[in-house]
C-alpha cells in the first residue's frame, strides 16, 4: 500500500500564477489551486503552503540590472506576500479557513511567524500560508518551503510544478524524457537534476524529509497523491 500523509507542505511557484498572462496573477489559476487545496483539507489533511514570488519580482534579476542584491531580495519577499494574500483570498472565498503568517512583521495583514502557533492552526484544520520566504535575503522560497516543512514536522514536501515529476532530461524539451516514480536524493545530485536549489535540497537531505514533485495543473493530482497514495509524481527518498 502506497504511503499517504496527514500533514504536508505544499510549495507552489509564483510563476505558475501567471497562467496565460505575461505578468501578474491569473484569477483562474488561483481558483483552480484553491479547489485543489480544499479537496485535501476537506479530507482532514493538515496543509501548509509556501508560494514563490517569481511572477512579480526576483532579487537576482534586480541585481543583474544594477540594483542592490539585498534590496532586491526584500522586494522578492514582499512579492511572495502579494501572492500569498491572493491565494488566501481565493481559499477563503471557496470556504477554507486560512491563516497567513509572515517571516517579516506586517501586523496589519499577516500574523508574525511563530512555529508553535502555526502548528496549532494546522491542528485546528486551518490552511496556513507562510509568506515572505525565510525573511532573509540570499535564500529562495524553495528553501523557505524546506525550512518550514521541517519546523512544523510536515511528513512530505509537495512541490507543485507544471511537469509530471522528475525526468532524466527536460520533458519540455525532450519528448523521450523518462519519468522516475521514485529516485534517491543521491541519484538526483549525481545526475544534476534540478529539483530544488542546493540549500533547500540539503535541508531536506539532512532531515530526511521526502519530496514529491508533481504536476499541480493535473486536476485531482494533489488529492490522489496525498490521500490515495498515487505515484503519479516522483518521490525523492533518502536512504
Ligand atoms: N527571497 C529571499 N529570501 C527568501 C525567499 C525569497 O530573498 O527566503 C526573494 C528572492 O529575491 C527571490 C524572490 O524572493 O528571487 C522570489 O522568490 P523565488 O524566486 O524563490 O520564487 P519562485 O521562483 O518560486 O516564484
Amino acid at each position: 500500500m502506497a504511503r499517504t500523509y496527514k500533514r504536508v507542505l505544499l510549495k507552489l511557484s509564483g510563476e505558475a500564477l501567471l497562467g496565460e498572462q505575461g505578468h501578474g496573477i491569473d484569477g483562474d489559476v488561483l481558483s483552480k489551486y484553491a479547489k485543489e487545496i480544499k479537496s485535501i483539507q476537506e479530507q482532514g489533511i493538515q496543509v501548509a503552503i509556501v508560494i514563490g514570488g517569481g511572477n512579480i519580482f526576483r532579487g537576482v534579476k534586480g541585481a543583474t540590472e544594477g540594483m542592490d542584491r539585498v534590496q532586491g531580495d526584500y522586494m522578492g519577499m514582499l512579492a511572495t506576500m502579494i501572492n500569498s494574500m491572493a491565494l488566501q483570498d481565493a481559499l477563503e472565498r471557496s470556504g477554507v479557513q486560512t491563516r497567513l503568517m509572515s517571516a517579516i512583521r506586517m501586523e496589519a495583514i499577516a500574523e508574525p511567524y511563530i512555529r508553535r502557533r502555526a502548528v496549532r492552526h494546522l491542528e485546528k484544520g486551518r490552511v496556513v500560508i507562510f509568506g515572505a520566504g525565510t525573511g532573509n535575503p540570499y535564500f529562495t522560497t524553495d528553501t523557505a518551503g524546506s525550512l518550514r516543512a521541517i519546523e512544523i514536522e510536515a511528513e512530505v514536501i509537495l512541490k507543485g510544478t507544471r511537469v509530471n515529476g522528475i525526468f532524466d532530461s527536460d520533458p519540455e524539451k525532450n519528448p523521450d524524457a523518462k519519468k522516475f516514480d521514485t529516485i534517491t536524493g543521491d541519484e538526483v545530485l549525481k545526475r544534476r537534476l534540478s529539483v530544488m536549489d542546493l540549500t533547500a535540497f540539503t535541508l531536506c537531505r539532512e532531515n530526511e524529509t521526502p519530496i514529491i514533485v508533481f504536476n499541480m495543473n493535473n486536476e485531482g493530482a494533489l488529492k490522489r497523491i496525498v490521500v490515495e497514495g498515487s505515484d503519479e509524481g516522483t518521490t525523492v527518498i533518502w536512504d
